[in-house]
């Protein structure tokens, strides 16, 4: 009799903790129909890069002065600058500029410390090539215009995610000047700044 009780009070807690697990399960499962949705239709739809985001890197021939410095401060030493002496103007001529994209680990050292600012970070982060070696970009493709998400009429540019208004789970349909439930960083910026006087 009482090996059958036990085996009873077993049963009993062992039903018990499996409905604590399954509680639980669900408990992850509706906690996660409350959330935002994360997919993108992605290249149909892009997220819209926040505004220092560093992307490919753009060039601007005429303003480089050949000083090396992008090299200098670069950690790997990746652009390559060829130059030659130009003796009548006794300056520095610049003949080609490159920078492999394969290679580059996209820090923004070079564009910081650019004498001449002629370099700068771009939105594009699209740069998926079938050969690797097609990623080392030369002076005439780093002169590219940069491309930008919201500029693109094939392309759905969707604000980020994390931005949505309160209560708002479907982004796609959202027009642009709806209110948003975060800040932006440049009014935490103000906000902070209006604290600190
Ligand atoms: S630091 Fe700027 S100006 Fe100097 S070589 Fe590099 S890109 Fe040209
Ligand atoms: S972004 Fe960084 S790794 Fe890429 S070229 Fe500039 S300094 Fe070098």
């Amino acid at each position: 009799m009482l090996k059958f009780l036990k085996q009873i009070g077993d049963y009993a807690k062992e039903s018990v903790q499996a409905a604590r697990y399954i509680g639980q399960g669900l408990a992850v499962t509706f906690d996660h129909m409350q959330r935002r949705p994360i997919t993108v239709q992605y290249p149909y739809e892009r997220l819209i890069p926040s505004e220092r985001f560093r992307g490919r890197i753009h060039f601007e021939f005429d303003k480089c002065i050949a000083c090396e410095v992008c090299v200098r401060v670069c950690p790997i030493n990746l652009p390559v600058v060829d130059w030659e002496f130009d003796k009548p103007s006794k300056k520095k001529k610049l003949n080609h500029y490159s920078i492999d994209f394969g290679v580059c680990i996209f820090c923004g050292n070079c564009v910081e410390y650019c004498p001449t600012n002629c370099l700068s970070m771009t939105e594009e982060y699209d740069l998926c090539t079938y050969d690797r070696h097609e990623l080392n970009y030369d002076s005439v493709a780093l002169g590219r215009l940069p491309y930008k998400v919201t500029q693109d009429s094939m392309v759905t540019p969707l604000r980020e995610l994390v931005y949505l208004p309160k209560g708002v789970l479907e982004p796609h349909d959202l027009p642009a000047d709806a209110k948003r439930a975060g800040m932006l960083p440049e009014e935490i910026v103000k906000q902070e700044e209006q604290t600190a006087q």
